[in-house]
């Protein structure tokens, strides 16, 4: 079955090959190269600045797993990229496109939210930047092209209309296809990239409505989507090429980019119970025949160092469960490690067809170690409740109601030490706790505390998953005081 349709599949791109490239003649890719630089006036461009307004959405953090990216909305957005570096600066205010405020992120944007992401040349994030202005700019794709020694040309058409079509493999080693028109402007890029929850997913951008500014022809309106969904819609209305751009490094930076292994220093909460600290807060728990972890975390690299940790605390017991707090990918990102461990993943039941459908993908540009030795997935389910114990130790499961940050998101109580995990409903201030009632309140903290009293849960310690910095102790009454109700 599968090799007849290799052999329809292979027969009908021959014959499309055949079609297209007789109407067309065979084009020299190096020239054409130069033909679309021309075209858009990118042969002496080294920086481009550009601004303008429109729609972000976050990937991997909508409000239940069957939801589009949730949007914010791009007040205003201002990026300079040096083409040469290459190197990035980006600045933004945003407010929530979302209303109520759904996924996104660890908190809703109340009012509005300046954002800046630099990417400075030689950083640590230089080369996923590389791989994103494949598809981010007509300029970096047209030099992508020209630097690679695979391109090669075909024409194509496409809703009616016909392309040449310059494709060459990416520097994540996917094909990159650019779809240029009649007058060789580039309208739209494809290509694959790798996400660590849903594998190998297509990333497009469309290019609309080039104008002239400076004799630099730019896409004054631009679309890209990855996953199926869109993360950028962007009209831009002032281009600036060649500006200085003198991109450095921030000093504080982002998240760390990850690579090298993640030191995961632990804390002794109780009998058997323990909290793993280093990146978003883990619970290894003691069962009698083996270890219960809560929470995955992001990605493979944070699961590999909490195992070890739990290993280490608890010997000689294999992992048997993992809690999985949301589908969130930065809280799912790691269950596939778990995975591949042997271990059962645990949560609510509106995230299991998600996790089964989407871990089938294919994972060939980053492989993990899922990938690498594949094993069928196996899952329990929590409802509204559920409680998992050997006798001695006790997990009670919640799922939160009205919820809006995620439909199928679990909280973790543990009543013998009045300990209560939660992500992504309060995340306290990293340095001193709150002492007075916030200016405004988050509508996660309100109904995570709502919940809590619903269930009346006697708290006393809360291990917020997204640990605050400096790993203070946070207790009940800073939630108390952050929903405005305390004493
Ligand atoms: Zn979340």
């Amino acid at each position: 079955m599968a090799k007849k349709w290799i052999v329809a599949i292979s027969f009908l791109t021959l014959l499309s090959w055949a079609v297209f490239s007789g109407a067309s003649g065979t084009q020299d890719p190096k020239a054409l190269i130069g033909t679309a630089s021309k075209a858009i006036g990118a042969e002496n461009l080294k920086t481009i600045e550009y601004s303008g307004s429109g729609s972000d959405y976050v990937i991997g953090q909508a409000g239940s797993p069957s939801l589009p990216w949730p949007r914010f909305i791009e007040k205003s957005y201002t990026r300079v990229v040096d083409l040469e570096a290459p190197a990035s600066r980006m600045q933004r205010v945003r407010t929530q496109g979302e209303n109520p405020p759904r996924g996104g992120g660890v908190q809703p944007v109340i009012g509005e939210r300046p954002d800046t992401q630099v990417i400075a040349a030689g950083s640590p994030q230089a080369a996923d930047l590389q791989e994103e202005l494949v598809t981010a700019l007509p300029y970096s794709f047209l030099r992508s092209a020209a630097a690679a020694n695979d391109v090669a040309v075909k024409s194509q058409s496409m809703n009616g209309k016909k392309y040449t079509v310059l494709s060459f493999t990416g520097p994540n080693k996917a094909m990159v296809r650019g779809f240029l028109n009649s007058e060789n402007m580039l309208e739209r890029v494809e290509t694959k990239i790798d996400n660590n929850v849903l594998g190998d997913i297509p990333a497009e951008t469309t290019f609309m409505d080039y104008k002239d500014f400076g004799g630099v022809k730019f896409p004054t309106h631009i679309v890209q989507k990855q996953g199926g969904y869109p993360v950028l819609d962007l009209t831009v209305t002032d281009v600036k090429p060649n500006v200085p751009a003198n991109i450095t490094s921030q000093a504080k930076g982002g998240p760390a980019a990850g690579g090298g292994p993640q030191a995961a220093p632990s804390e002794k909460l109780g009998d058997g119970a323990y909290l793993i600290l280093g990146g978003y807060a883990a619970l290894a728990l003691d069962f009698k025949d083996y270890i219960v972890i809560v929470e995955g975390g992001q990605n493979d690299q944070r699961s590999e160092a909490v195992m070890a940790e739990a290993k280490r605390l608890i010997p000689n017991k294999r992992i048997q469960y993992v809690i999985n707090t949301h589908h969130h990918f930065d809280h799912s990102g790691g269950l596939r490690a778990y995975v591949a461990e042997g271990a059962t993943v645990v949560t609510q039941q509106i995230n299991k067809p998600y996790y089964e459908k989407i871990w089938a993908n294919p994972h060939t540009i980053a492989p993990d170690k899922l990938a690498q030795s594949p094993k069928k997935p196996k899952f329990e389910t929590v409802a509204d409740k559920k409680v998992m114990t050997d006798g001695n130790q006790v997990i009670e499961l919640y799922h939160l109601q009205d919820f809006a940050h995620n439909d199928g998101m679990l909280i973790a109580y543990l009543p013998k030490l009045k300990i209560l995990v939660e992500a992504d409903g309060f995340n306290p201030p990293p340095n001193q706790p709150l002492t007075q009632k916030p200016s405004t309140i988050s509508p996660y903290t309100a109904s995570l505390e709502g919940n809590v009293e619903r269930l009346k849960l006697d708290v006393e310690r809360i291990i917020p998953i997204h640990y605050p910095a400096g790993d203070r102790k946070v207790m009940n009454a800073e939630l108390l005081t952050a929903v405005g109700k305390g004493s």
